[in-house]
C-alpha cells in the first residue's frame, strides 16, 4: 500500500468527516464528468499547449487512481481512459448524451410492526428475553471486533429514552452505553433535565463497536435495529431522544440533515421523538450546546419536567 496522507492531515480529514456526519451529511458522491465537456477541455488544452491532452488519459499515481476509481491497467491498454465509465459502469462505452446514473442510496429497512404493550412489571423480563435472543451475536460483521456487546442501560420503565449511534472504545470495554467522554456529557445533559441516569434508558442503533468508531454501515444498522425497536416497544418511553444523525436516520427511516429534523416533535411508534446533536459532536463544537439544550427543553416540556431549581 502506498503511504496515505500524513497523520495530521488524516486526523483533520477524519474530524471534518465526523463533523459532516454529525450534521447528517453522510454520503458524498463523485459526480461523473460530462464526457462532452471532457472532450472540449482536451481540445482546448491541445490548442493552447500544443500538446496531447492528458485529460483523457490521466497518469495518476496508482494510489490516487485507486482513490478516484480509475482502472489504470484499462486506461493504459485502451489509450482512451474513461473516468466516467470506469467509475460508475465498469467498461461500458461512454454515453455522451445521457446523465450517468448515480448509484442508489443504500436502503433503510422498514421498521418492524409495533409489538404488544408489556405491563410495567414485566418489562425487565421482556428486555432480558430480547437480550437472550441476541445472544453471542454474529449476525453482522461488527461482531468480529467486539469485546462486549452493549445492549442498553437504565430503567425498563423509563419515561425518557436516548438512542445513540453505537458503542465506542469505553463502551466496548465495559458493555454499557455512553460511559466515555460523550457519556459524561450525556450524564450532564440528563442531570440538567432534573433526572438521574438510572431513571432513563439508553441504547444505540448498533450494539457492537464499529471499527475506529466509524458510522455503522446500513447492513449493520439494519441487522441490529430490529432489536432496538423491540427494546423501545417494551419500554414505551413517553419521549425518545435521537442523539445525532445515525440514530435519527434509522429511527425515523429517512435520511435528512439534522437541521431539518431538530426543534420539533415527531410522532414515532405511538410515542414522541425529538432529534438533537450527538454529545460527541457537542464536545467537538460546544457552541451547539445551546441548540441541544433547546431540544432537550422540548423533551422536558413533553414530559412535564421543569429544570432543577425551577419548582
Ligand atoms: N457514542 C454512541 O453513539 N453511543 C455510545 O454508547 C457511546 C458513544
Amino acid at each position: 500500500m502506498p503511504p496515505a496522507f500524513d497523520p495530521a492531515t488524516q486526523q483533520a480529514l477524519a474530524a471534518r468527516m465526523r463533523f459532516y456526519r454529525d450534521l447528517g451529511l453522510t454520503e458524498f458522491y463523485r459526480r461523473p464528468v460530462d464526457p462532452a465537456l471532457q472532450a472540449q477541455l482536451a481540445q482546448l488544452t491541445e490548442k493552447t499547449l500544443g500538446t496531447q491532452s492528458t485529460l483523457g488519459a490521466p497518469s495518476f499515481p496508482q494510489h490516487l487512481a485507486e482513490r478516484v476509481g480509475v482502472n489504470q491497467a484499462h486506461n493504459q491498454n485502451s489509450g482512451a481512459p474513461d473516468l466516467v465509465s470506469e467509475t460508475w459502469e465498469g467498461n461500458a462505452p461512454p454515453d455522451t448524451h445521457q446523465e450517468h446514473p448515480i448509484p442508489p442510496r443504500k436502503p433503510i429497512n422498514a421498521p418492524p410492526a409495533i409489538a404488544d404493550l408489556v405491563a410495567p412489571a414485566g418489562r425487565a423480563a421482556a428486555l432480558q428475553i430480547i437480550r437472550d435472543e441476541i445472544g453471542d451475536c454474529t449476525r453482522c460483521a461488527l461482531h468480529a471486533g467486539r469485546n462486549k456487546l452493549v445492549f442498553g442501560d437504565g430503567s425498563p420503565n423509563a419515561r425518557l429514552m436516548f438512542v445513540g449511534e453505537g458503542p465506542g472504545a469505553d463502551e466496548d470495554a465495559q458493555g454499557i452505553p455512553f460511559v466515555g467522554k460523550a457519556g459524561q456529557l450525556l450524564n450532564n445533559m440528563i442531570a440538567a433535565m432534573g433526572l438521574k441516569r438510572e431513571e432513563v434508558y439508553i441504547a444505540n442503533v448498533v450494539k457492537c463497536r464499529p471499527p475506529a468508531n466509524r458510522t455503522p454501515e446500513p447492513v449493520e444498522a439494519n441487522t441490529c435495529s430490529p432489536f432496538l425497536f423491540r427494546q423501545i416497544d417494551v419500554i414505551r418511553p413517553e419521549v425518545l431522544v435521537a442523539l445525532g444523525a445515525t440514530a435519527a436516520t434509522y429511527l425515523l427511516g429517512q435520511r435528512q440533515p439534522l437541521a431539518g429534523l431538530r426543534g420539533r416533535v415527531h410522532a414515532f411508534r405511538g410515542t414522541r421523538l425529538i432529534v438533537t446533536y450527538h454529545p460527541a459532536f457537542l464536545l467537538r463544537d460546544p457552541r451547539q450546546k445551546k441548540e441541544a439544550w433547546a431540544d432537550l427543553q422540548i423533551a422536558m416540556r413533553e414530559l412535564g419536567l421543569k429544570p432543577p431549581g425551577q419548582g
